[in-house]
């Protein structure tokens, strides 16, 4: 027999999952309803008026996906990209590749506009791209990329997007919640998120919308859409409001409790204050490391506060750095991938795990563990750079 699974208590503080507060643990442990009960329903509905300010729409079309953000990312290739529809994919880390795999895979041609890891997306670039080919469906972009720590400008990104004539397929994922997102303000046409990010839930659903010029296309598609999970014709129908419901799948219930809760949370503290408070942890956390003389990756212009990519310092196995954060802090901060494998960690602030105790938390942890390993790092300075910050 197996016995009971009981995870430890760690401080999450990689490129996500975040922190779930405590509230949002216990909303995700009451009891399960049906999900076409009228109650459920009147939380489903709050759920999407929640998600509407949260990405600044009026889109009807705004529905959490039942799956973890790459589902979200999915259902806007599947349903928008047709075979032989070209596609402008912007990359400059990880999930821009993705994009482009979403791309081919549902017959599309994916135009690569190209930027180095840790460098925002260009936008002479895109527009070139744009300039040089005819018929071009849509222009795909990740507004916060997690493999490091890079904010791309977003408006004048849909901008061009609009200039030219095709749809804007924005990754929100790890942007919602921690900056701004305005999906009607920056003509957004199809818009995905994750709750495991800054909306500090477990992971598992995915935010989406569609505005007015994506929900034409989808409708008028010459073929089917190829998944009958992420067809947004048939998901309306359960998620479209306008008071009848029908079944499509089965909602996962106390995964939307804990979603609910999030953004009840999120609307208490409201949008504008989430934003400033990840700006200020990111501030002292910044302070704290360039004091010790851990440096960033990313200029400081397209830095985003959730995500932080610093170097590792001279002669230090990173690897052993994070197993002993783990280990001897039960703290968990993120490794480098692809190119940056081996290179940075990536220290994230993300929903309720960013807070002043967790910058004091990982800055002192750190220092400590770098200490004890002779790293090339300045001792003792760290946290009063940081506390300067807050007593600024
Ligand atoms: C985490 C992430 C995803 C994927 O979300 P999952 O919930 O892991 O499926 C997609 N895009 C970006 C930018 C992410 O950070």
């Amino acid at each position: 027999m197996k016995a009971t699974f009981n995870p430890p208590v760690r401080t999450l503080m990689g490129p996500g999952p975040s922190d779930v507060s405590p509230r949002v643990l216990s909303a995700m442990a009451r009891p399960t309803i049906g999900h076409l009960d009228p109650e459920f329903i009147r939380m489903m509905d709050e759920i999407k008026e929640m998600l509407q300010l949260l990405f600044k729409t009026k889109s009807p079309l705004t529905m959490p996906v039942s799956a973890p953000g790459s589902a979200g990312m999915e259902a806007c290739f599947v349903n928008l990209v047709e075979p032989g529809d070209k596609v402008v994919v912007c990359q400059n880390g990880v999930f821009g590749g993705r994009m482009k795999e979403n791309v081919e895979r549902f017959g599309g041609e994916a135009i690569m506009v190209q930027d180095d890891w840790g460098k925002p997306v260009d936008l002479d670039k895109v527009e070139k791209a744009l300039a040089d080919n005819d018929n071009v469906k849509a222009l795909a972009f990740v507004h916060a990329e997690t493999s490091t720590g890079v904010r791309s400008d977003a408006e004048s990104l849909c901008a061009l997007a609009q200039k030219y004539g095709c749809l804007s397929i924005v990754d929100a994922v790890t942007s919602l919640g921690g900056i701004d997102v305005d999906m009607d303000g920056w003509g957004i046409d199809a818009i995905y998120s994750g709750t495991q990010k800054c909306l500090s839930c477990p992971p598992g659903i995915s935010p989406v919308a569609f505005g007015e010029k994506a929900i034409d296309a989808v409708k008028n598609r010459k073929t089917p859409v190829p998944s009958w999970f992420l067809d947004k014709n048939l998901v309306m129908g359960y998620w479209g409001g306008g008071g009848k419901r029908a079944y499509h799948h089965t909602a996962p219930v106390n995964s939307l409790y804990a979603l609910h809760e999030s953004l009840v949370m999120l609307h208490e503290e409201g949008m504008e204050n989430a934003w400033q408070r990840h700006q200020l942890h990111h501030d002292a956390l910044r302070a704290g490391l360039e004091a010790m003389g851990v440096n960033f990756l990313v200029d400081e212009e397209c830095r985003l506060p959730q995500l932080n990519t610093v170097f590792v310092p001279e002669g230090v196995d990173e690897a052993e750095v994070r197993t002993r954060l783990l280990n001897e802090y039960s703290l968990e901060i993120g490794a480098g991938l692809g190119a940056l494998a081996g290179k940075v960690w990536r220290i994230g602030l993300m929903g309720s795990a960013c807070n002043r105790r967790n910058v004091m938390f990982c800055l002192s942890a750190l220092e400590n563990t770098l200490s004890s390993m002779n790293a090339p790092i300045t001792r003792g300075v760290a946290a009063l750079a940081a506390e300067a910050v807050y007593n600024a």
